[in-house]
């Protein structure tokens, strides 16, 4: 045999096995984009269901408010109780959408594509080293 015989085995066999890496990289993306879209979708839920029981909360504020106002006693503690508890949901809402803000920013490997999480120091597809500043920030 001679050497263009073998250099076109060796082509040939680098051209499968980066076949099947991309095809590989392909169905993880592919499946990486679809959990995220999951995740996302399933944190606007939470944080919709979340402003719902926020709106609630107001309407029960205004009520227990009124009450006052026409003369129907209400404690300064239930008054306060449902301050706090407004203030709670604000926090939630606030958490909830700092993840969804999380979930889309999407960091990827500059040789394969594949995603990267934050303190990966290798690909987790191709291998490729990550600088640790970039891999940090
Ligand atoms: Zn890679």
């Amino acid at each position: 045999m001679n050497q263009q015989f073998y250099a076109f085995l060796d082509t040939a066999k680098k051209t499968a096995k980066e076949a099947r890496h991309a095809a590989s990289s392909m169905g993880y993306l592919a499946k990486k984009e679809a959990g995220k879209a999951a995740a996302a979708a399933q944190l606007n839920v939470q944080i919709l269901s979340k402003k719902r029981e926020i709106q609630e909360a107001y309407q029960e504020l205004g009520r227990t408010l009124y009450d006052k106002h026409i003369g129907n006693d209400t404690e300064s503690d239930t008054l306060m109780e449902k301050l706090q508890a407004l203030d709670a949901l604000h926090l939630e809402v606030a958490e909830l959408e700092k993840q969804s803000g999380k979930v889309s920013v999407v960091r990827t490997c500059p040789t394969c594509g594949a995603e990267r999480r934050p303190g990966d120091a290798y690909c987790p597809e191709c291998g490729e080293k990550f600088n640790a500043d970039a891999a940090n920030a």
